[in-house]
């Protein structure tokens, strides 16, 4: 009999990945999925079967992070061997717009799925694993971030996250539970939210090529973050809830990258030359030049004619309203301790992961809806 894994969020980028990869290494896989008025399970209906099919890997439950009752009963349901608890409201500028509900859900939400396996007598047999961030940082008290820096968050969701770290060592303390937190630097994917940075400049990028948007709006251009690949972040996850003692990792590349530069590599991914001026609010990125040939092959010879005719002008401005009423200006981690003892190395770099959200971006944008309908809709303004 393989194992049997609950992930709550698992509609979200990581559930996703991960819902996969342990499908793929024999378990049955639970996942908890908020009911919605739309669907929103685009990430996992590659995975998903018809409950009538016999011997299903991956069966969904209805459930919410705020209601205690709904996540004991689960977990009381499915006696799972391993909890990832993925679920949360995750978006840091979001979390000064909703910071009671990002307490609940961030932060009380893992004390119930903790208390849910006391209660049930589940101590022995259940291991959580807990998705802590590198927000926990947040003014950095020490660079590179390692286990033992002390934690500074500043947002809601940080202090949320921070409630939810602390719990999980306690229990972990206190009842001798196998309870661990991953603390993971920002880690992106094609399956990234699209009001994430990365995302948000990937899809930008797609669209101003195609000629389907003039320019993007961007926040805090000088903020410098660790970026990985979600890919490789949900195999420390498992690697974490595979060893005998549980403990707290870094996860992390330790490298890191401005925005600036990130935008200049996304365009550059299209053969686009993008160059900064000016400061602060009135800073812009402007067309520089452009690799024809690059351009010609991977985003089409009609476009080139039209987009030559750009060079010069803005394709990046900066609006205050992304700005975070108290921002992090600089993560960067150090992961030995996880590379050394869970012997974990991530495959992807930053230009690796770049390519893959571009041309991915890239391709969607093709697509004829997104042509038609704009496939930016309201996002254009939240994110
Ligand atoms: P994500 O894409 O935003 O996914 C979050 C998931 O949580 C989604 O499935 C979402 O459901 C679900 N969720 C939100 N509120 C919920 C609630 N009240 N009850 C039940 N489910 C709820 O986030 P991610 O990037 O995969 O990140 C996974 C976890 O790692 C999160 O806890 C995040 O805070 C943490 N983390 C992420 C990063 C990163 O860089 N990605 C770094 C460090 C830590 P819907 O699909 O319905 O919205
Ligand atoms: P975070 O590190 O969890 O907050 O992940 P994000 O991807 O949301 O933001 C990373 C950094 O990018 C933060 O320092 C933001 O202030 C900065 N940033 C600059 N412009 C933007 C923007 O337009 N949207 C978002 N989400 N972040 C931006």
């Amino acid at each position: 009999m393989g194992k049997v894994a609950l992930i709550t969020g698992v509609t979200g980028q990581d559930g996703a990945y991960l819902a996969e990869y342990l499908i793929k290494k024999g378990y049955t896989v639970h996942g908890i999925k908020r009911r919605s008025s739309l669907f929103n399970t685009d990430r996992i209906d590659h995975l998903y079967q018809d409950p009538h099919e016999s011997h299903r890997n991956l069966i969904l439950h209805y459930g919410d992070m705020t209601d205690s009752m709904n996540i004991t009963r689960i977990i009381g349901d499915v006696k799972p061997d391993e909890i990832y608890n993925l679920a949360a409201m995750s978006h840091v500028k979001v979390s000064f717009d909703t910071p009671e509900y990002t307490a609940n859900a961030d932060g009380i939400g893992t004390l119930r799925i903790l208390e849910a396996v006391r209660l049930l007598d589940l101590v022995k047999k259940t291991r959580i694993y807990q998705a802590s961030t590198s927000e926990l940082y947040g003014l950095v008290q020490e660079i590179p971030q390692k286990e033992t820096t002390p934690f500074y968050p500043r947002s809601p969701y940080a202090v949320a996250k921070l409630y939810a770290y602390w719990i999980t060592v306690n229990y972990r303390e206190a009842y001798g539970m196998h309870a661990s937190n991953g603390i993971l630097f920002n880690h992106e994917s094609p399956l990234r939210g699209e009001t994430f940075v990365t995302r948000k400049v990937t899809r930008a990028v797609a669209r101003i090529v195609l000629g389907l948007q003039k320019e993007v709006f961007m926040g805090n251009l000088s903020s410098q973050r660790d970026w990985g690949h979600a890919k490789d972040y949900i195999k420390a996850m498992y690697l974490i809830l595979q060893q005998e003692e549980s403990d707290d990792y870094v996860i992390s590349t330790g490298v890191t990258t401005t925005i600036r530069d990130f935008i200049k590599m996304a365009f550059n991914e299209v053969g686009v030359e993008v160059a900064f001026k000016g400061e602060g609010v009135d800073e812009v990125g402007i067309i520089a030049s452009i690799d024809e040939a690059k351009f010609a092959k991977l985003v089409g010879e009609e476009q080139l004619a039209m987009f030559k005719k750009r060079i010069g002008e803005v394709v990046v401005g900066v609006d205050p309203a992304y700005f975070r009423p108290t921002e992090v200006d600089i993560l960067i981690g150090d992961s030995t301790k996880a590379r050394t003892k869970l012997n974990w190395t991530p495959e992807y770099d930053l230009k690796a992961l770049c390519q893959d959200m571009v041309a991915n971006d890239l391709n969607l944008m093709k697509k004829e809806e997104y042509l038609k309908d704009g496939g930016y809709r309201i996002l254009n303004y939240f994110e």
